[in-house]
C-alpha cells in the first residue's frame, strides 16, 4: 500500500538517474543523448523507511513528428494521471529553462500537487540556478543530486504528508468496512429461500482495469464471449451473460475495470465507472478480481 510519485521534466535533468537511485536497480536507461528514456519507467521505490511507486518519464524526446508541445503535453498527462504527486525536476547548472516554464504552467492548471526538484546541485556551480528556480511560484525547491545521493532526505521529508495521507486513506477504508460489516444483521428477515434460488443469482465481476475479469468469465461460459486483450479499459459497459451451473442460474456481470475517480478523464471511462457503481449495487454477490503480481494496491482497497 503506498502512493504514486511520478518524475517530470525536461530531457537530460537527471530524472532516470534519481529513478535508479531509488529503486535500486539499473531499470531505467541514463544517458547524455537526450531521448533515450523511450518508455516511462515504473518501479518500488524506497527512501528509507518510506515506500511509493514511482514512474519515470520520457520527456520531449520522438518530438519529431508531433509538435513539442503536444508531445510534451501527452507525456506528462499519462504519468500524472497515475500520479499521487509530481516531482517537476530542473537542472540547477542550467538554470531555469522556458521548457521549465511551460512544464510549470502545464502543470498548474491539474489539481496533483507538485513539488520542486533542482537536481545537479552538488558543488557551487548549481547555487545561481537554485535561487532562480524560487521564480517558477512552486514554492521551496529541493535541493537534489541524483547522481551523488545527496538531498534525499528533504526530499523525504517533501514526500512523508504524501505517504502519511495514503496511510490514512488505507486506514478509513479499512474502518469503513468493519463498520459496513458490524451493521450487518445477526440473522436477518426470514427469507422464501426457496423462491430466491429460483432466480438468477447476480453476480458482479470487478476489479481495477486488466486484471484478468473477461478472462474468467470467458472461461466460465467456456467461450469467447467477451472481447480481452491488454489494452487497459477494453470493456466500456457492463455486460450481463446468463450462465447456468448445476441447477443455478446466474446472470454474470462483467463491468468495465474500476479506476480510481481521480484518474477518471473521458466521459466514456466515467460512465463505465458509474456503470461499473450501478453492477455493484444490482448484484447479490460480487467477485472482487485482484493481480497476482501486483496485489492489495490502494485502489484495490478502495474498490473493496
Ligand atoms: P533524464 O533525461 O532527465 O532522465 O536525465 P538522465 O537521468 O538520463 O541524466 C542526464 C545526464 O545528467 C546524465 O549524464 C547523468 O549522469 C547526469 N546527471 C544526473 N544527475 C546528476 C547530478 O546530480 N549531478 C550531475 N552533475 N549530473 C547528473
Ligand atoms: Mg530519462
Amino acid at each position: 500500500m503506498s502512493f504514486t510519485v511520478a518524475i517530470i521534466g525536461r530531457p537530460n535533468v537527471g530524472k532516470s538517474t534519481l529513478f535508479n537511485r531509488l529503486v535500486g536497480k539499473r531499470v531505467a536507461i541514463v544517458d547524455d543523448t537526450p531521448g533515450v528514456t523511450r518508455d516511462r519507467r515504473e518501479g518500488n521505490a524506497n527512501i528509507a523507511d518510506m515506500n511509493f511507486t514511482i514512474i519515470d518519464t520520457a520527456g520531449l524526446e520522438n518530438a519529431h513528428d508531433d509538435s513539442l508541445e503536444s508531445r510534451m503535453r501527452q507525456q506528462t498527462e499519462t504519468a500524472f494521471l497515475e500520479a499521487d504527486v509530481a516531482l517537476l525536476m530542473i537542472d540547477a547548472r542550467a538554470g531555469v529553462t522556458p521548457i521549465d516554464q511551460h512544464f510549470t504552467q502545464w502543470l498548474r492548471r491539474h489539481n496533483t500537487p507538485v513539488i520542486l526538484v533542482a537536481n545537479k546541485c552538488e558543488g557551487a556551480a548549481a547555487q545561481s540556478g537554485l535561487l532562480e528556480s524560487y521564480s517558477l511560484g512552486l514554492g521551496e525547491p529541493v535541493p537534489l543530486s541524483a547522481e551523488h545521493g545527496q538531498g534525499l532526505a528533504d526530499l523525504y521529508n517533501a514526500l512523508r504528508p504524501y505517504a502519511d495521507a495514503a496511510e490514512a486513506e488505507v486506514a478509513k477504508v479499512k474502518s469503513d468496512a468493519e463498520f459496513e460489516l458490524e451493521k450487518l444483521p445477526d440473522s436477518g428477515e426470514e427469507q422464501d429461500d426457496d423462491d430466491i434460488m429460483k432466480r438468477p443469482l447476480q453476480l458482479a465481476i470487478v476489479g481495477r482495469p486488466n486484471v484478468g475479469k473477461s478472462t474468467m468469465i470467458n472461461k466460465l461460459l467456456g467461450e469467447e464471449r467477451m472481447l480481452t486483450g491488454p489494452e487497459a479499459g477494453i470493456t466500456r459497459d457492463s455486460i450481463s451473460v446468463p450462465w447456468i451451473h448445476g441447477e443455478r442460474e446466474f446472470n454474470l456481470i462483467d463491468t468495465a475495470g474500476l479506476r480510481r475517480r481521480a484518474r477518471v478523464t473521458g466521459k466514456i471511462e466515467s460512465l463505465s465507472g458509474a456503470e461499473t457503481r450501478r453492477a455493484i449495487d444490482y448484484a447479490q454477490v460480487v467477485v472482487l478480481v485482484l493481480d497476482a503480481e501486483d496485489m492489495l494496491e490502494k485502489q484495490d482497497l478502495t474498490i473493496a
